[in-house]
């Protein structure tokens, strides 16, 4: 089961940072390469790198609150 970890404490309006490795955003937003997701009422982002590797984790999470 991949189950995804949840990602640390992050400040609601602070750097961007990749939930998964922690990455930070240059420039402090997530550029447009960086899928987001919606978990709990709070977005996350995702590097392009994790983004690769979790699509289908991304994806399916973005599906269960879209629906
Ligand atoms: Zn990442």
């Amino acid at each position: 089961m991949d189950e995804d970890t949840h990602p640390p404490e992050q400040p609601a309006a602070g750097p961007v940072v990749c939930a998964r490795c922690g990455t930070a955003a240059e420039g402090g937003t997530a550029p447009v390469t960086w899928p987001s997701s919606v978990e709990d009422g709070r977005r996350l982002h995702f590097c392009e790198t994790c983004a690769r590797l979790h699509i289908r984790a991304i994806e399916s999470r973005l599906d269960s609150l879209w629906w």
